[in-house]
């Protein structure tokens, strides 16, 4: 025996190269090369070589001959052999078409598969059938599947956002009523913040600033790390409704979950008394670490024992040296950053797992403390 014979013995299955007895002398697959009809012809699919014509539709996939992974599929679906399920086979046909892009016929195979399979496999093309529909951004479908198919309970947020993409088509189409029921629907499945932030948009959009206000603040009481994105808004509608007072009370309740240096200049732009020392102690804290100007500003001005020269060649130094927000967005999942707010990570394709890296780190910090 050679050592490649003897290494590749010992090789998990899946490495070895598939080789197998076909009229008495060893057919090596991995270096067919063959007109693959003349070869179907000769070796018609029976129940001897359905292992290799298995293997040969796997081998056309991987080259990315996807027509001929489908006809060779075809051929052994035809055959009606005993042991190979017609399921099965479906599913591996609706594998060639989805790798080869042609996501429509993947579709009706998957469908029927859905309809006539046990469990097992339904839950396979469950799976590729909805990132089939989530990747033609085909909302509206995605949804009506996961509803009649879905596992209850599962996925839950990737539902909630599923409705919120449609959300977004419809607003596009400018289907109002729609768009506020599939909002309803979200919200009820009481999981990740969009379907509020969205509902919150829309009540705005609509001069319902009172409802819009609820919305915003029962995104940052479920998820007080979404304050980069919620406090401008809340900000601007507590001026809009005069009810800065009750904004800055609300604040200073989430601000013990969360330490944010946001949450703390939102304070400040409310007027809140800032000689209280309980604040001040804060500010300093924070603005010793050069995280916010605004923030350190307002310290150096509440100090009065430093001259004023003074005060500015120390402003001038915060101001030159680390006021860095941290603004980059960032999955808590797999890592992945980007400048933009997005809603699934493109790498892990996880549902809201993106959130500015300052409130992240923020929140790290806190939940140490505790
Ligand atoms: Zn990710």
């Amino acid at each position: 025996m050679n050592l490649v014979t003897y290494i590749s013995k010992y090789l998990p299955a899946s490495l070895r190269s598939k080789r197998f007895l076909l009229d008495q002398k060893h057919f090596d697959l991995t270096s067919f090369k063959g007109d693959v009809s003349e070869w179907m012809q000769k070796y018609p699919v029976s129940e001897e070589n359905a292992e290799i014509h298995l293997a040969l539709a796997e081998l056309f996939r991987r080259r990315g001959e996807f027509d001929k992974a489908v006809a060779v599929h075809e051929a052994i679906a035809s055959a009606n052999l005993a042991g190979y399920k017609e399921e099965e086979l479906l599913l591996e046909m609706a594998q060639d078409y989805y790798a080869a892009g042609i996501l429509g016929h993947a579709e009706v195979l998957l469908e029927k598969v859905l309809q006539t399979a046990g469990e097992e496999h339904s839950k396979i093309a469950f799976r590729l059938w909805l990132s089939i529909l989530e990747r033609e951004q085909e909302w509206g479908k995605a949804i009506a599947l996961v509803e009649q198919f879905g596992q209850p309970g599962s996925g839950g947020i990737r539902l909630v956002n599923l409705y919120c993409e449609y959300a977004l088509e419809l607003k596009r189409q400018g289907d109002v009523a729609q768009l506020a029921k599939v909002l309803k629907k979200a919200r009820r499945l009481t999981l990740g913040v969009r379907a509020s932030l969205m509902s919150a948009e829309l009540a705005t959009a609509q001069n319902r600033l009172k409802e819009s206000i609820k919305f915003y603040r029962d995104v940052l009481i479920r998820d007080p790390l979404r304050s980069d994105i919620v406090l401008p808004a809340l900000k601007h509608l507590s001026h809009m409704t005069k009810s800065q007072e009750a904004l800055s009370d609300f604040l200073k309740g989430l601000y013990q979950t969360q330490p944010s240096v946001r949450i703390l200049e939102a304070l400040i732009e409310l007027n809140i008394d800032m000689s209280a020392h309980y604040w001040a102690a804060e500010i300093e804290h924070h603005a010793k670490q050069g995280r916010s100007k605004k923030v350190f500003d307002h310290w150096l001005d509440g100090v009065g024992s430093i001259e004023n020269e003074a005060k500015f060649v120390i402003g001038e130094l915060v101001h030159s040296r680390s006021l860095v927000r941290f603004d980059r967005q960032k999955c808590y999942q797999c890592g992945f950053q980007t400048d933009q707010l997005i809603w699934q990570c493109p790498q892990c394709d996880g549902w809201e797992t993106l959130y500015s890296r300052y409130e992240l780190k923020i929140s790290r910090q806190t939940s140490k403390q505790r």
